[in-house]
C-alpha cells in the first residue's frame, strides 16, 4: 500500500457524500456506492469512481468505509461486497449501529481477514462538509497508519477508546452521546411547542435564559432550525433520530438501565414521521406536541 490509501465509501447519504469529499479533497483515491446511484454521482465531479454494485467499489480497497442507515444495512450489503474483500483491508465502520450488532460486524470482519475500527462519528452534516467531525475510534494499531489519512479527511480530531474493535467502546461512548443529543433535542422541540400553546414569544424565552447556564448552543441552532422553516434539506433526519432513540433504548434495556426520557423520545419522532415529517430535520419532533402536522 502507497501512504496514500485507496478508500471505498459505502453509503452517500448526508453524511457518508460530504465524508467522501473530504476524502477526494485530501487526495486519496475513493470510490464510492450508494443504493440509490442518483445520490453518488455528484461525487464524480470531486474526483470519485462511481460504482455500480458494492463489490466493485471494495476491490482492490485498502480502506472500506461503511456510512449506511443501520447496523443490519451495514451487514447486508458487507455481505455482497465479500466476494471483492481485500484480507488484510481495513473496515472503517462509521454508521450508527449501536452496541446490540456489534458482534457481529466484528465477525465479520474477522472472518474475511479484516481489520476492523469501530468508528462513529458525532457532528451533522455542516462539520461533516467541513471535515471537522470528532471521530470516535476503537481497532487494532496494527491498521492505523492505513486508517489516519481516513479518519483526518474527515475529522478535526479523533478520539481513540480502545484497541479491540469488537468491544464496541466507541459505539458505547457515541450512545451516550446521542443520548444527551436526542434528550436536548426533544426537550427543545417541546419548549417551544408549550411557548405557542400558551402564546409566549419564544424570543422572551431566550432573552430570559440569554448568557446563563441554562443557555445553550444546541438549543439555539434547533430552534432556529425550526422557527426559520429550514427543516430541509435535514441535517439528521427525524427517521434516522428515532432509529438512534431505539438503540440507546436497546442499550439500556441490554444493560439494566432504564432510559425513560430515550422512549419518549423514540416516540416523538415515530409520532413526528407519522405525520409526515420522516425526511425533515429532527427539530421537526416539534411537530408530535400537536395534532396537526402544521402545529397550528
Ligand atoms: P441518510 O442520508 O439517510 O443515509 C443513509 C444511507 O444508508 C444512504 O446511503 C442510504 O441509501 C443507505 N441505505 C439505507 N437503507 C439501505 C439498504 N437497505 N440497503 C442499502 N443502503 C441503504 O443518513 P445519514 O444522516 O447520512 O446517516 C448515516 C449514518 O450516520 C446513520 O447511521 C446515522 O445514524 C449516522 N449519523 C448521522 C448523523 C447526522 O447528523 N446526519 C451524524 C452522525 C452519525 P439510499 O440513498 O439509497 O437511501
Amino acid at each position: 500500500m502507497s501512504d496514500k490509501p485507496i478508500v471505498s465509501v459505502l453509503g452517500t447519504g448526508i453524511m457518508g457524500a460530504a465524508m467522501a469529499r473530504n476524502l477526494c479533497r485530501a487526495g486519496l483515491e475513493v470510490r464510492v456506492w450508494n443504493r440509490t446511484r442518483d445520490k453518488a454521482e455528484p461525487l464524480a465531479a470531486d474526483g470519485a469512481r462511481i460504482a455500480d454494485t458494492p463489490t466493485e467499489a471494495v476491490e482492490g480497497a485498502d480502506v472500506v468505509l461503511t456510512m449506511l442507515y443501520d447496523g443490519n444495512t451495514v451487514l447486508e450489503v458487507m455481505r455482497e461486497a465479500a466476494p471483492a474483500l481485500r484480507r488484510g483491508a481495513a473496515w472503517v465502520q462509521s454508521t450508527t449501529a449501536g452496541s446490540e450488532l456489534i458482534g457481529d460486524l466484528a465477525a465479520f470482519a474477522d472472518a474475511h481477514g479484516l481489520l476492523f475500527y469501530d468508528a462513529p462519528v458525532l457532528g451533522t452534516k455542516e462539520p461533516a462538509e467541513a471535515g471537522k467531525l470528532t471521530v470516535l475510534a476503537a481497532g487494532p494499531e496494527e491498521g492505523r497508519a492505513a486508517v489516519a489519512p481516513v479518519f483526518d479527511a474527515v475529522g478535526a480530531k479523533t478520539l481513540w477508546t480502545g484497541e479491540d474493535g469488537a468491544e464496541g467502546s466507541a459505539s458505547r461512548l457515541k450512545l451516550v452521546a446521542n443520548s444527551w443529543v436526542l434528550a436536548v433535542t426533544a426537550a427543545t422541540g417541546e419548549t417551544l411547542a408549550l411557548a405557542k400553546g400558551l402564546d409566549v414569544d419564544p424570543q422572551k424565552f431566550f432573552e430570559l435564559i440569554g448568557g446563563g447556564p441554562l443557555d445553550m448552543g444546541y438549543l439555539r441552532a434547533k430552534s432556529q432550525v425550526l422557527l426559520e422553516g429550514k427543516l430541509t434539506p435535514a441535517s439528521f433526519a427525524v427517521t434516522t433520530a428515532e432509529k438512534d432513540a431505539r438503540l440507546i433504548v436497546a442499550a439500556g434495556q441490554g444493560n439494566g438501565v432504564r432510559l425513560d426520557v430515550a422512549e419518549a423520545t423514540a416516540e416523538r419522532f415515530a409520532r413526528a414521521a407519522a405525520q409526515g415529517h420522516g425526511q425533515e430535520d429532527m427539530a421537526a419532533a416539534y411537530f408530535a406536541s400537536f395534532e396537526e402536522k402544521d402545529g397550528n
